[in-house]
């Protein structure tokens, strides 16, 4: 059942040949997930409009650049907009808001919540608008890691990345739990009402399956509840590993992010034939994805980033991380469709 997914879309971006985006959708308002704020101009300024967290891995340009759209699509909105990443991120975030003059219209409400991660600690600093974008005071919070964002419905997890600049890796865990059925809900004979919160209250707070509930006139056991009415979402865990040297500094805590993942995308740039220039610029190559893809035992091997030096042999890259583990892809049509080439 690790198989099964509660986003309604999983989008890598660019691509395995692009700059490494990927964008993780549900179907609510402002609820999308972005890792990674590289060039995202394959989305509109709607999808990312939508948007309730960013996570960004480090600040290199291709992984930075698209920040401007982000802030751009969500000016205009009333709300927060979480946005994580390594060190000196409020610094660099604030730097960006501050290159632009702003009108200041009422309804400009957009709250920036920045936070970065440094060793054993949580920085956070706000970006308001209604206040017109003062310097932010940064308040401090100990981290132990992996848990970064909490939300009813997912967690994201973060790790240190090995570069050569500050950097993270994240995984995204959706919380296995009951979630009301629509269907079974048209088809019961209870109708929905107040009942349907308070049995999800108690379902996830796991009382007792034989534990009644008092509901239009007649009592009912959270067990009939669950099954009637209720769905059960099995858990999701999709991580984004890029832009690291899989070392002994960064290898426990890639792996434990990794660990029997639904999906695992991760850094390519090289082929193990380059391992030198793998070391020296703290980029994986093909074969230790694959190592780490088997040894965190996932389900599926996604490889991403991979250097234009392979343009026209990338297939190579694949086969390379094959021959360690088996379940591997990458997406070599975006950049062919993007060009107008047909699809295979
Ligand atoms: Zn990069
Ligand atoms: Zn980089």
């Amino acid at each position: 059942m690790r198989n099964a997914r509660t986003f309604s879309e999983i989008r890598l971006v660019n691509g395995s040949t692009g700059d490494p985006v990927l964008f993780i959708d549900y179907p609510g308002k402002d609820d999308s997930l972005l890792f990674d704020g590289g060039d995202n101009g394959r989305l509109s300024l709607t999808r990312l409009g939508d948007l309730a967290a960013v996570f960004i891995t480090h600040h290199h340009v291709d992984h930075f650049v698209g920040l401007d759209r982000i802030v751009r699509a969500n000016m205009d909105r009333d709300k927060v907009l979480h946005v994580f990443g390594p060190a000196n991120t409020i610094a660099k975030v604030y730097d960006r808001i501050n290159a632009y003059e702003y009108p200041y219209f009422p309804f400009q409400k957009i709250v920036l919540r920045v936070t970065e991660v440094v060793p054993g600690k949580l920085r956070t600093g706000l970006l308001e608008c209604t206040r017109r974008f003062p310097e932010p005071t940064v308040t401090e919070t100990p981290w132990t890691g992996p848990l970064l964002y909490d939300s009813p419905h997912l967690q994201v997890e973060a790790a240190f990345t090995d570069h050569t600049v500050p950097g993270l890796a994240f995984a995204l865990v959706e919380k296995v739990g009951y979630h009301p059925d629509p269907a079974k809900l048209a088809r019961g004979t209870l109708r929905a009402g107040a009942w349907v919160q308070e049995a999800l209250k108690r379902l996830r707070a796991g009382d007792p399956a034989d534990t009644r509930l008092e509901i239009d006139g007649g009592t009912f056991s959270l067990k009939t509840l669950a099954e009637q009415y209720f769905a059960v979402s099995p858990s999701t865990r999709v991580t984004y590993i890029t832009d690291t040297a899989l070392s002994e500094a960064s290898r426990p805590g890639l792996l434990k992010l990794a660990h029997k993942a639904t999906r695992l995308y991760c850094d390519s740039f090289y082929a193990q034939a380059q391992m030198k220039q793998a070391q020296q610029y703290r980029h994986m190559t093909a074969t230790q994805a694959g190592e780490l893809a088997k040894a965190a035992k996932v389900d599926q091997l996604i490889l991403i980033h991979f250097s234009q030096r392979y343009a026209g042999k990338y297939e190579a890259l694949i086969d390379e991380a094959r021959a360690v583990f088996p379940r591997v892809s990458a997406d070599l049509d975006t950049e062919r469709h993007a060009a107008g080439e047909p699809g295979p």
